[in-house]
């Protein structure tokens, strides 16, 4: 039974509560790249999955960047004159910039204004911003908000209650293992508060996914990364730097809760397995979907294909990190992802492994005309039966040893697992050989 069947055969409504009821329960905690928060959310992802964990102690040099001090928050405001708190961090974590230095003290507003950071064009919403490389404090609020501080000389308190304080970066990796040490890479930045799309839809599915695989023989080994953006992906890489080549495919997931189209942005190699896999998959996925070239920005798949690298990591998102009005913003919220947009997302992901599951090169065993497929039942008419008769003949033809059967799936057009079910019946049929040496299982 392919991922797809097992999905197919089970409650994916469920599936997909059960994500967005992770999501809601890792909603609240303050995280940061690193910290407490951080911390938190690992230990509940540990709760579902196993969880291995990794402090990097702030100073260590990892390539061209520096740990940062461990940042933690107990409380951030801005109160009136008459001790109301116009701005509360209790309220939503998003009021204070994440990394803010401590204060606390008495100023005008003029003064405190260029600390103060909002949108004008989406008035009602909260930004989120980040000062972690340059100790800065701030707060973040509704541009309404904003605009009802009109007296320059008013004074406030303002308090972050925060320490910056040599401690750790943390991250998590549940290593699954399968029957070669060669590895799929799945990672998912797990640094950023109370955002949903970009953040905890990353995290929820990539934690069903690694739990769907756990109960499966595996060729390949999968190891899921919940990481600090950036800072994360960099130490990771450089506490692992020489087990990099086990990486056969990578993918990082991220905004993939919201309600738009499918978004791949293929590996720097522009022709990886897994960027002719994803095509493929989006081909038959039945939802709207595009694929993006590579480009330098974005999320972590930029360390991962920086050229020292350069792994076979693409992105998949639905809407496109920066382009969607919510994005770092109080909008990105529970509301903003959908349980069955994430169960959707859960679903690409399990195609994707079918395909770089049973990718492979068969031999045709019978390659002088085409073996006659009615004297084997392999010519039988009924529903269905044209393409499946179809898919044994593409499969049959171009079993030269040469094409894999993603190569197969992309010069007929057919599905790829109406040709993987195919070559398996012609196999067991004994028209087809498994092409030895290119499965790794047998290396
Ligand atoms: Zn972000």
């Amino acid at each position: 039974m392919t991922l797809m069947q097992e999905l197919d055969a089970s409650d994916s409504a469920k599936i997909g509560r059960e994500m967005h009821a992770f999501a809601s329960e890792l909603y609240p905690i303050c995280r940061s790249i690193t910290g407490d928060g951080i911390r938190e959310t690992l230990a509940r992802i540990g709760q579902r999955i196993p969880l291995r964990l990794t402090d990097v102690p702030t100073g260590t040099q990892v390539f061209d960047w520096t740990v940062p001090k461990e940042w933690n928050i107990r409380d951030a405001y801005i109160k009136n004159s008459v001790g109301q708190r116009i701005v509360d961090f209790k309220v939503s974590n998003l009021h204070v910039m994440n990394y803010s230095a401590p204060i606390h003290q008495s100023m005008p507003l003029r003064e405190l204004r260029a600390h103060l950071f909002s949108v004008p064009e989406t008035p009602d919403w909260i930004p989120y911003r980040t000062s972690y490389y340059r100790e800065d404090w701030g707060f973040c609020l509704a541009h309404r908000r904003l605009m009802e501080l009109r007296d320059d000389d008013a004074v406030y308190e303002v308090c972050v209650d925060s320490t910056l304080e040599d401690g750790c970066l943390t991250y998590g990796e549940c290593y699954v293992p399968g029957r070669s040490p060669e590895e799929v890479l799945i990672s998912a930045h797990a640094c950023h508060p109370s955002l949903a799309n970009d953040n905890l839809s990353g995290v929820t599915v990539a934690a069903a996914l690694a739990r769907m695989l756990a109960k499966r023989d595996l060729r390949y080994s999968y190891r899921f990364l919940f990481i600090p953006g950036t800072i994360g992906a960099i130490a990771w890489l450089a506490n692992n730097r020489e087990k990099t080549h086990r990486i056969r495919h990578g993918l990082v997931l991220t905004c993939v809760g919201d309600s738009a189209g499918f978004h791949y942005k293929k590996s720097r190699r522009g022709d990886a397995e897994i960027d002719r896999a994803m095509a493929e998959v989006f081909r038959h996925i039945g939802e709207p979907s595009q694929i993006l070239e590579f480009s330098p920005n974005g999320y972590d798949e930029r360390q991962y294909c920086s050229p020292g690298f350069n792994l076979p990591v693409g992105c998949l998102m639905r809407s496109v990190w920066g382009t969607f009005p919510e994005y770092h913003t109080s909008a990105d919220n529970l509301d903003f992802i959908r349980p069955e947009k994430l169960a959707g997302s859960l679903r690409v992901c399990a195609a994707v492994i079918d395909v770089l599951e049973g990718n492979r090169r068969y031999c045709n065993l019978n390659p002088f005309c085409e073996p006659q497929l009615g004297r084997r039942n392999l010519y039988a008419s009924g529903p269905g039966s044209e393409e499946a008769i179809s898919a044994r003949l593409w499969v049959l033809n171009q079993s030269d040893g040469e094409h894999s059967l993603l190569d197969i799936a992309q010069r007929s057009g057919l599905s790829f697992p109406v040709l993987l079910e195919a070559a398996e019946l012609l196999r067991q049929n004994g028209l087809l050989s498994l092409l030895q040496g290119n499965d790794i299982a047998s290396m």
